[in-house]
């Protein structure tokens, strides 16, 4: 095998022609910022999840902050997430004034621990300190283990925002991902790499009509038109009210568009991913390197496929691979270790599966346009650099 050949990403968009001409198809009429695209973007992805509403935004960092936004979270309120994310999971409450603390993941799944969230839990109900907002995290794909968060949540009181970026397509206890069973809001992003994209964007989806008009709202400025929603009376057919501080996260009818045409092939790109992984699973037997744990209630939607290896050998595994024009990647360096996070008191040790895992993860390519060569391919370079590495498990 050649190692000459074109670079492998770990995660790339899929798009067609279909794709190409919806976009066209909206540069050619009236609306190109949010206009009727927009709405059938939204009635095609919360009719897919499931969900009462949904409320399309700029990026799927926009509708984490608007969903805590709209649930009320703001200066001395706590948020809570895992440390194995993306930082944009932790960033949203710091936006809205709160402190972020981390739960520690599940040393299988590295999704967020129900054990060490109900330990944390009952600790801060001590010292009064309980989170206002948890913010489980779709790891991978593979849904969380949201009853039992559910179940704490009723329990002590908290919201619950689902991170699904990486998770449409998934389900959960015969549910899919986004229909807010568990949850008051489920978050979605559509960056390339992502399950189905729209160039930039997301997406809350809830079954609460209120809080998806004060995530309308807030994504325009905190503006409403609606002389119902108004203080006092309207001023007439122009008149406009800012009702609080919002921002402008909307979403063009362009990005729509695309994104609609993209909906239309969701359950083909899940179910390619979900082959992809199966012939990970197959091919890699035998080396060095272990998948993460399945939970048998959920059904991944397989944004990554993501092995652990001996922490001695990720690196130079790790640049093997790359030399070879694959491009593995590492998901996530703990949100705790960042400096900025570092300055707000996080230190090495804190969340020790987290940090365990960090030393031993490598994201292999998985997009629903590689063939199953490009599986093999990886294979043969991963075999060759263990092979290679004086010390592998
Ligand atoms: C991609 C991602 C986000 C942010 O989405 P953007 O659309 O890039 O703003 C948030 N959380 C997780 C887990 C992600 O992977």
């Amino acid at each position: 095998m050649s190692e000459a050949q074109a670079f492998l990403p770990y995660g790339r968009q899929q798009i067609d022609e279909a794709d190409v001409e919806a976009v066209v198809d909206v540069l050619r009429s009236d609306y190109l910022t949010q206009g009727p695209a927009v709405e059938r973007f939204e009635r095609s992805v919360k009719s897919f999840c499931g969900a009462g509403h949904g409320v399309a935004v700029a990026s799927g960092t926009a509708a984490l902050h608007a969903a805590l936004k709209v649930l009320g979270v703001g200066h001395g309120d706590r948020v809570w997430t895992s440390p194995i994310t993306f930082v944009a999971s932790a960033n949203a409450a710091r936006y809205c004034g709160a402190s972020v603390d981390f739960v520690d993941v599940d040393p299988g799944t590295v999704n967020l621990s129900p054990q060490a969230l109900g330990a944390k839990l009952q600790a801060a109900e001590q010292s009064g300190t309980l989170p206002k907002v948890v913010i489980p995290v779709h790891f991978g794909g593979q849904s969380c283990a949201m009853d039992e968060i559910h179940a704490l949540a009723g329990r002590y009181g908290f919201r619950i925002v689902e991170d699904a970026a990486h998770a449409l397509g998934g389900d959960y206890l015969g549910g899919r991902v986004g229909n807010c069973r568990w949850s008051d809001i489920v978050t979605h992003s559509f960056h390339p790499v992502k399950i189905v994209t729209t160039g930039e964007g997301g997406m809350l989806t809830t079954n609460d009509a209120e809080l998806a008009w004060k995530a309308a709202t807030f994504r325009t400025h905190g503006i409403t038109r609606d002389p119902a929603r108004m203080v006092g009376e309207s001023d007439g057919p122009w008149y406009y009210q800012q009702l609080e501080l919002g921002y402008h996260y909307r979403m063009t009818d362009l990005q729509a568009a695309l994104g609609t045409s993209q909906m239309g092939k969701l359950e083909a790109f899940v179910a390619r991913r979900r082959e992809i992984a199966a012939l990970y699973d197959e091919t890699l037997r035998g080396l060095p390197v272990e998948p993460l744990a399945r939970d048998t209630r959920a059904r991944s939607a397989w944004h990554l496929y993501v092995v652990r290896l001996n922490s001695a050998v990720r690196r130079p595994v790790f640049e093997a691979l790359r030399a070879a024009g694959i491009g593995v990647n590492v998901h996530y360096i703990p949100v705790h270790l960042q400096p900025d996070y570092r300055r707000l008191g996080f230190e090495p040790g804190m969340f020790p599966e987290a940090e365990r895992y960090y030393g031993e993860c490598l994201t292999l390519p998985m997009f629903p346009g590689m063939s199953d060569a490009d599986v093999e391919r990886v294979r043969a370079v991963l075999a060759k650099a263990f092979a290679q590495s004086s010390c592998s498990l």
